[in-house]
């Protein structure tokens, strides 16, 4: 007969409650960007956290809070289970994206520790530096670091204070020296697998009533800057067949982006114009001018690549056709990354077992596992997230929902250390 270990769903959801009062906004909602005062406050009530479930506490040199319990003594060698994600916040964010993550990581830790189950493999649980990318506009910095992706460069990006990020985890404390980043980078012999659960951040779960979910992949993004230029003019006197109007150029490649990515109504794309910036920008002059953003993603590499084709097509026929020229700068473009099959085989027995009917899914939002993916097996769990509201004060993830999910991430612990 198994027996079966039980978290403590209460002291989770006390424990993400008290987290939230660090950089509480009047709105109710948190800012506690990255190595702040808050970031600071809320670290080391996280290690006391882990202290008492066993762990033994540090941080690396890249501002990532580490907490470890060996395994036992003669394999220490061996490479963790690492369950991770951040404690960092937008600037006016919610309670439960990121938090639920590490808070989980500590019960499935604590819980070992208190049936003093013995364990091959040493467990890590990790509250990665600086996710979301607030404070130097420069997300997922913590994870990149672990993974090798971060150099000098990304250390001499400032603040709106003028602050360097070189200087913000100096000054930081525990120990974290930015000159010995490299010492902190690991690789494949170091880690097993890695394992998160976030808040979903979209509304799939909760529009088809699923308190939890497996991910199957992570959407990856790609990021442009687009450019038109015309020539500006008199709104009044000059005709309409003289004028080379870029934001009339614009509107057609922007209704083509939504053309494009909904033309298969199966299809994962998603192609957002979140920034249009036109100069002169007067109600009465044709502009001269017109810059607009371009994020498109896909868990289709292939797919995400011959949509962006057709759409550079667009701009390049709009710009022969009304007289314009145009630039288009790639800012960013990131593989999408798949989950281990094993995981998800893993985690969807176990929803079975328990009748946890977890659907398998994507997710069209980034996260620290999908850095950690570079160098070892990973796996995702979803939780439900009220109307997919997320980033804003009213962020709201149920308890019950939040308990499930790591259930389901405590029992594949169990099966794999
Ligand atoms: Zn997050």
């Amino acid at each position: 007969m198994q027996t079966v270990y039980k978290i403590d769903s209460e002291r989770m959801y006390e424990r993400i409650m008290t987290l939230a009062d660090i950089g509480k906004t009047v709105q109710d909602g948190v800012k506690r960007v990255a190595l702040s005062k808050e970031d600071k406050e809320a670290q080391i009530l996280v290690t006391k956290w882990m202290e008492q479930a066993g762990m033994t506490v540090s941080h690396d040199h890249f501002g990532n809070l580490i907490g470890r319990k060996e395994g036992i003594s003669s394999s220490s060698s061996l490479p963790s289970i690492v369950i991770g994600s951040h404690i960092d916040s937008v600037r006016n964010g919610g309670r439960f994206d990121g938090i639920i993550g590490v808070i989980a990581g500590i019960e499935i830790v604590q819980v070992i520790h208190d049936a003093e189950l013995s364990h091959e493999h040493p467990l890590e649980v990790v509250a990665f530096c600086e996710e979301e990318g607030s404070r130097f506009n420069d997300g997922l910095f913590g994870s990149r670091g672990m993974v090798g992706r971060i150099d000098q460069s990304h250390l001499k990006l400032k603040d709106e204070n003028g602050v360097t990020r070189y200087e913000a985890l100096q000054s930081f404390g525990f120990d974290i020296d930015p000159d010995r980043i490299a010492e902190s980078v690991r690789t494949a012999k170091d880690i097993k697998l890695y394992l998160e659960m976030h808040i979903e951040q979209g509304p799939y779960l909760d529009s088809n009533d699923y308190p939890v979910g497996i991910v199957k992949g992570i959407a990856g993004p790609s990021w442009y800057n687009i450019k038109l230029e015309g020539e500006a003019g008199h709104a009044g006197t000059v005709p309409m067949s003289l004028r080379k109007d870029p934001v009339a150029g614009a509107a057609e490649i922007i209704s083509e982006v939504e053309r494009l990515c909904t033309q298969d109504p199966n299809a994962e794309t998603v192609g957002t114009v979140g920034r249009v910036k036109v100069l002169p920008g007067g109600s009465n002059v044709i502009p001269s001018s017109v810059e607009f953003s371009l994020d498109l993603r896909d868990i289709d590499l292939t797919r995400r690549n011959r949509i962006y084709q057709q759409i550079l097509d667009k701009i390049q026929n709009v710009s022969f056709s009304r007289n314009l020229s145009f630039n288009v700068e790639k800012y960013m473009a990131i593989d999408p990354v798949y989950c281990s099959d094993e995981i998800i085989q893993l985690f969807n027995e176990i929803s079975e077992e328990k009748e946890m009917n977890a659907p398998i899914m994507i997710s069209g939002a980034g996260h620290d596992a999908m850095l950690l993916a570079e160098i070892t097996d990973v796996g995702m769990i979803f939780v439900r997230c009220a109307k997919g509201i997320s980033h804003q004060p009213n962020e709201h993830a149920e308890k019950a929902d939040i308990a499930l999910g790591t259930e389901l991430l405590l029992e594949a612990v169990l099966r794999s250390m």
